[in-house]
């Protein structure tokens, strides 16, 4: 005779121990176009615990810092009234078991690889950048 046992599939989250999606926030920010916005860019990557990405969402910073409200056995302590953002996110997407690669189109974890990818992206990488030059216009003799 056989038993009807349910089984319960294991959930991404209980097996996710490091709950890692509580430990960092991102910010999005515009796509950095000339040196003065990767000067910037620079600028913020230098300072600890902050990175840059660009995936096929944009560009964004990535401020790494766990929630105070994450428990030492990765539940959430507001779990109830856990903000928008928590409650929104969904395992379906989620970091879980991806490598940085398979993730971000781009990743700068600190100031000398962004600066690595600005003297390529930039042939003149540090040049003051001139603007552009306006035409004379000629004046006529009379
Ligand atoms: S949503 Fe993803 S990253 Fe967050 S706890 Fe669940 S499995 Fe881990
Ligand atoms: S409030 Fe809860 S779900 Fe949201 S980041 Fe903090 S620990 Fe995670």
């Amino acid at each position: 005779m056989s038993k009807n046992i349910p089984v319960i599939s294991e959930s991404k989250c209980s097996r996710c121990k490091a709950s890692s999606c509580c430990t960092y926030i991102t910010i999005a920010i515009d796509k950095p176009r000339d040196q003065h916005d990767f000067q910037n860019l620079l600028w913020q990557v230098a300072h600890e615990h902050v990175s840059v990405f660009k995936d096929d969402n944009g560009w964004f910073l990535l401020i790494d810092g766990r929630c105070e409200h994450l428990q030492p056995n990765g539940l959430c302590g507001i779990y109830e009234t856990r903000p928008l953002a928590c409650s929104e996110h969904s395992d379906e997407n989620c970091e879980f078991g991806l490598e940085m690669e398979d993730m971000f189109n781009l990743y700068f974890p600190d100031y000398d690889s962004l600066l690595a990818h600005c003297k390529k992206k930039f042939k003149h990488w540090g040049e003051e950048e001139q603007p552009a030059k306006k035409k004379k216009k000629k004046s006529k003799s009379k």
